[in-house]
């Protein structure tokens, strides 16, 4: 009897996800990712990362989309630099995690807390100027809701003592002087950023 050998099937990548990233303000970097593992082992934060940064950076390349958006990995990266001090292709992991971050809530992976926190911070230094912690927590809260605020009350004696040591301040500061200008820069920004990302 004829023996046939049966070939595995190709795999179909499918890159338009992969494209997208690239085209972020830092994205074209992951391209030059060579998969050493240097940031893996470096990442603080790594044993609470649902995929190293390098894995991260793989999963780009081969177009996992949902597997990258509704990873924690970019969420919980905290800016510390180590990974991009050491990486040997100079590649700046952190902006790239900043890119990451904009990417998932501008396409609604919005599920961990860290995504509401970035959009209470962002909206109360645009409103403001400057960071009142009041009011990135209210901000933060209504954009959670309940299940969140019944979460933070686990957490009010720290939240009391700090009030109580004048660690958290009880009433707004006044807007900073020039928030017209503020604004102009703002939106000077988010056209250049448009126009980069429809290139
Ligand atoms: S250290 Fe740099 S080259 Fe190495 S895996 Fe991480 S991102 Fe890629
Ligand atoms: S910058 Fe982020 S990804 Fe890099 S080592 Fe620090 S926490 Fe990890």
């Amino acid at each position: 009897m004829e023996q046939t050998t049966k070939l595995p099937e190709s795999v179909k990548y499918d890159l338009t996800f992969a494209r997208e990233i690239y085209s972020l303000e830092n994205g074209s970097y992951i391209k030059q990712c060579m998969q050493c593992g240097m940031c893996a082992i470096s990442c603080a934060t790594r044993d609470i990362m649902d995929y190293s940064p390098r894995r991260l950076f793989n999963l780009i390349k081969l177009g996992k989309k949902d597997e990258v958006l509704k990873s924690n990995t970019f969420w919980y990266c905290t800016s510390c630099c180590t990974c991009k001090a050491r990486c040997p292709r100079g590649i700046p992991l952190v902006d790239v995690m900043h890119d990451l971050k904009r990417y998932a809530i501008k396409n609604g992976y919005v599920d961990y807390p860290q995504a509401a926190f970035c959009k209470a911070f962002w909206a109360e230094v645009a409103g403001r100027g400057k960071v009142f912690e009041g009011g990135v927590t209210a901000r933060f809260y209504l954009i959670r809701g309940l299940d969140e605020v019944l979460k933070a009350m686990e957490m009010k004696d720290i939240g009391i003592n700090m009030l109580k040591r004048g660690r958290l301040p009880m009433f707004p500061p006044k807007k900073i002087k020039g928030m017209g200008n503020l604004k102009k820069i703002i939106r000077k920004a988010q056209e250049i950023q448009r126009k980069e990302e429809a290139r």
